[in-house]
């Protein structure tokens, strides 16, 4: 096996141990004394081995027993001696490629954590440009509606009708770039988590009341019914945002429906723990594969209203974000498209 030429009577035990890697040879003789003391069920070993061309090549070597004369000396030793070479090859291989793998790992770990800490400090100079910069905005844009409305309804003189077609197309401009302000506002503090809910207590049916009151002019102006159905319950959540996301659902609903009835509703779920809150419409409808993506930002859907009806495209997605941030809650819409829709706000009753 190893290439040399037989000899005959018991081999040199000096040419043996000659033969082994210099590095294996310790552990040859360990295992050597462990067999001369009696212990056999150990005596298995790798180790390299110089054959006859000069290589050393891998064995693995297993003993059953020692052959003695008579006199009880041991001659040699019994057992079988393979040639793993190509095994530990692929061992090696196998554990370069590992070490080279976790090598890989390390550093696409760490370049990824500064890629992070980097995307970290962006997201937060964004959110400081995006509040400061929207702030900027709101002070003039206020002023710029409070002067054209005094403008428009005549409070610095009469106005001719083109004069007041383009106050009015103005006050419009001005308005929905104010709604969009305050929307982008509005979601750069909560995705900065810089709004924290501020609970109070309140009963649900003066917060509906309010909510119709707020939509009373544009239910008359649009020829459609409100309908809301009363009811009591004592609340203790945050009443500002719960208000903020009812009133853009209400107000889409005024928005998206050209006749029929909004029906405001509210109802104590799981023993009074939960309130659900519905506010339908018989609206345009929303088609099924659009639903999931209102809540999305910018999502602005396809409708022969679109053009006409305005909007930032942000509403539903601040909502969701204020009832599950906030308010602890959830939102859902079903719809039937042409017929109308109803979205569905689950609150906890206490955020205690
Ligand atoms: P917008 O300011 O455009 O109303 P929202 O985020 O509130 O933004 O709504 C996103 C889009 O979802 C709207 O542009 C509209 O296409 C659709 N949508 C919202 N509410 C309704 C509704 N009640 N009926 C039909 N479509 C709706």
């Amino acid at each position: 096996m190893l290439g040399y030429e037989p000899k005959e009577g018991p081999g040199d035990r000096a040419e043996c141990v000659e033969r082994l890697h210099p590095d294996d040879r310790a552990l040859f003789f360990r295992k050597l004394n462990e067999v001369l003391s009696g212990d056999f069920d150990n005596y298995r070993y790798e180790a390299r081995v110089r054959h006859a061309d000069g290589s050393y090549r891998w064995h693995y070597v297993k003993g059953f027993g020692i052959e003695r004369d008579s006199g009880g000396n041991p001659i040699r030793m019994l057992g079988i001696r393979m040639d793993i070479t190509e095994r530990k090859r692929a061992e090696e291989m196998l554990h370069r490629l590992n070490e080279e793998l976790d090598q890989r790992v390390r550093e696409r770990t760490a370049e990824l954590e500064k890629a992070n800490v980097r995307l970290q400090e962006l997201d937060r100079l964004k959110t400081m440009f995006i509040a400061s910069m929207s702030h900027e905005l709101r002070t003039p844009l206020n002023s710029a509606i409070g002067f054209t409305r005094i403008l428009h309804e005549g409070w610095t003189g009469p106005l001719n009708e083109e004069q007041k077609t383009n106050l009015a197309t103005i006050l419009k401009s001005c308005n929905h770039l104010l709604a969009l302000v305050n929307d982008v506002i509005d979601v750069s503090r909560i995705e900065a988590e810089m709004i924290e809910a501020e609970p109070e207590e309140f009963d649900i049916g003066d917060l509906l009341v309010e909510v119709a009151i707020s939509c009373e002019g544009a239910v008359r102006e649009k020829g459609v019914e409100l309908e809301v159905r009363p009811v009591r319950h004592t609340m203790h959540t945050d009443r500002t945002r719960l208000l903020q996301c009812l009133l853009n659902l209400a107000t889409n609903a005024v928005k998206y429906t050209e006749q029929g009835t909004i029906a405001i509703g509210a109802r104590v779920l799981d023993g009074g723990e939960m309130l659900e809150l519905t506010v339908a419409d018989t609206g345009i409808g929303i088609r099924e594969e659009d639903l999931e993506k209102l809540f999305h930002p910018f999502v602005r859907l396809d409708s022969h209203l679109a053009p006409t009806v305005p909007g930032t495209g942000l509403g539903l997605y601040l909502t969701r974000k204020l009832a599950s941030g906030i308010l602890r809650g959830r939102i859902s819409a079903k719809s039937a498209y042409g017929t109308g829709s109803v979205f569905v706000l689950t609150v906890p009753v206490s955020l205690r």
